[in-house]
C-alpha cells in the first residue's frame, strides 16, 4: 500500500478508530463525532477507502436528494494469523479484522519439542489455511499467539514457564519474521482467553475476568478495557494462592496449600480416588458429573467454593462486572459455578457483588484463537500502528 505521505495520521486515525467498532456512518455523522470540516471527512474517508480499511455500506436513508453514504471498517481488507499453543494441542487459524475465523487446523502437538519444531508447524499449517481461503503473505497484517506460560509483553519472550522447556526467553518474534516480516504478538494463553470471551460475548463490558480451570487454575483481568498484564506478565496466576481447605496439601509448584492443589482437573480426580472412585484425569472427572456420579459433583461443588475463596479476593481487588469461567473443567457445567457463587456471593460486599454475573464461557474452545486474533488485530488498529502506515 503506498500514499502514507499524503496522509494526515492524526486526522485519519480519529475516523478510522470510530469507524472500527463497523457502525456504518454517514460522513456528516463522522464531521459530528470528530468535529472535523465536511471537506476534511470527506478527504479523509477517501484515503481511508485507498488503504482498504473502510468501505461503503448500504446506503443511508435520506430527506431527499441523493442518498448519503454510509461506512465501515471492512474487516476483509487484511487477514491475522492466530495460533493457541497449549501443552499437547495447538490450534492454528486465519482470520478477517473482526476476528472471524476463516479457517483453521488443530492437532495434538507437545509444546515440550520445544520452539523450532512447534513454530514450524505453525508456519506450515498458516501456508496451508492461507491458500484454502485464497489469500497470500502479503495479506497478512499480524501473528497473534497464545502459549501457556509467562510471557514479557514489552518482548513477546516467554520467561521461566514452567511446562515449556526449551522456551526460556526464546525469541518467537523474531524467528517467524524470517518466514514473514509482520507484527508478532504473544501473550500467555489466559490473557487472549480472556481477550477472545469479551469479543465474542462481552463487547461492551469493561471490566471482565476469565478464570481458566483445566490442569491449572489461572485468570485474565480485564480492567478499564485493558488487559492487566503486571510488570513480569504474570497478572491474574491465581493457581498458587493458598486457600484454607489445601493445608498441608502439597502442589506441583513446590509449596504446600496452593488453590490449584485441591481445584484443579487433576486434583479433583485425586480427591475422589481417596473415596474409592476411579478418576484419573480431569476427563474422567467431566464425564462422572455428566452422567451423575453423586460423589463427582460434590467433589465439583466443593472445587468451586475452594475456587471462590481466592475469586473473593480478586472481586475486592479488582471489581470486575463479569467473571467468566472456563477452560477444559468449565464442561461441567453449573455445578462448578454453583460453587463459586455460593462463596463469592456470600464473602464480597454487596456493592461489589450487586451487578456482578459469574457465567460460564461462551466462546469456549474457540476463546483462545479468537482472543490471539483480538491481539493482533488490536495491534494493528491502533492509532500508532496505522501512523507508521497500514502494511
Ligand atoms: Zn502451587
Amino acid at each position: 500500500m503506498n500514499g502514507e505521505s499524503t496522509i494526515n495520521p492524526t486526522g485519519v486515525n480519529e475516523l478510522f478508530q470510530l469507524l472500527r467498532d463497523g457502525v456504518p456512518r454517514t460522513r456528516a455523522e463522522l464531521a459530528k463525532a470528530t468535529g472535523l470540516a465536511r471537506s476534511t471527512v470527506a478527504a479523509r474517508v477517501d484515503q481511508l477507502m485507498r488503504m482498504g480499511l473502510i468501505s461503503p455500506v448500504a446506503e443511508a436513508v435520506s430527506t431527499g436528494g441523493r442518498p448519503p453514504s454510509l461506512f465501515a471498517l471492512n474487516p476483509a481488507a487484511k487477514v491475522v494469523i492466530a495460533a493457541d499453543v497449549g501443552a499437547s494441542h495447538a490450534t492454528v487459524a486465519v482470520t478477517d479484522l473482526n476476528g472471524t475465523v476463516l479457517a483453521d487446523q488443530s492437532e495434538p502437538l507437545d509444546i515440550a519439542l520445544g520452539p523450532e519444531p512447534v513454530l514450524n508447524w505453525l508456519v506450515e499449517g498458516a501456508t496451508a489455511l492461507l491458500a484454502r481461503v485464497g489469500r497470500d503473505r502479503s495479506q497478512v497484517a499480524a501473528i497473534g499467539i497464545g502459549v501457556p506460560g509467562p510471557v514479557e509483553h514489552s518482548t513477546g519472550l516467554p520467561v521461566n514457564p514452567p511446562i515449556m522447556p526449551g522456551w526460556d526467553r526464546f525469541d518467537i518474534p523474531g524467528w517467524l519474521n524470517q518466514h514473514l516480516d509482520v507484527p508478532v504478538l504473544v501473550d500467555n494463553d489466559v490473557n487472549i482467553m480472556a481477550l477472545g470471551e469479551r469479543a465474542v460475548a462481552w463487547p461492551g463490558v469493561e471490566h471482565l475476568m476469565f478464570v481458566k480451570i483445566a490442569t491449572g487454575i489461572g485468570a485474565g483481568l480485564i480492567s478499564g478495557g485493558t488487559l492487566l498484564r503486571g510488570a513480569q506478565g504474570v497478572a491474574g496466576d491465581i493457581g498458587h494462592v493458598q486457600v484454607a481447605r489445601a493445608a498441608d496439601v502439597a502442589c506441583r509448584c513446590g509449596n504446600r496449600g496452593c488453590l490449584e492443589a485441591i481445584a484443579s482437573g487433576p486434583a479433583i480426580a485425586r480427591t475422589l480416588r481417596d473415596q474409592g472412585v476411579d478418576a484419573r484425569t480431569g476427563s474422567d472427572v467431566v464425564d462422572l458429573v455428566k452422567r451423575g456420579n453423586i460423589e463427582a459433583i460434590q467433589a465439583v461443588r466443593q472445587a468451586g467454593r475452594d475456587i471462590g475463596e481466592v475469586l473473593t479476593t480478586c472481586v475486592s481487588l479488582v471489581n470486575p462486572s463479569v467473571i467468566t469461567i472456563g477452560g477444559s473443567m468449565a464442561r461441567v457445567g453449573e455445578h462448578l459455578i454453583a460453587g463459586v457463587r455460593e462463596t463469592v456471593y456470600t464473602r464480597s460486599i454487596p456493592l461489589a457483588t450487586e451487578h456482578l454475573s459469574i457465567v460460564q464461557s461462551a466462546a469456549a474452545e474457540r476463546a483462545a484463537v479468537i482472543g490471539a486474533s483480538m491481539l493482533a488485530v488490536e495491534h494493528v488498529l491502533s492509532p500508532e500502528a496505522l501512523a507508521v502506515g497500514f502494511r
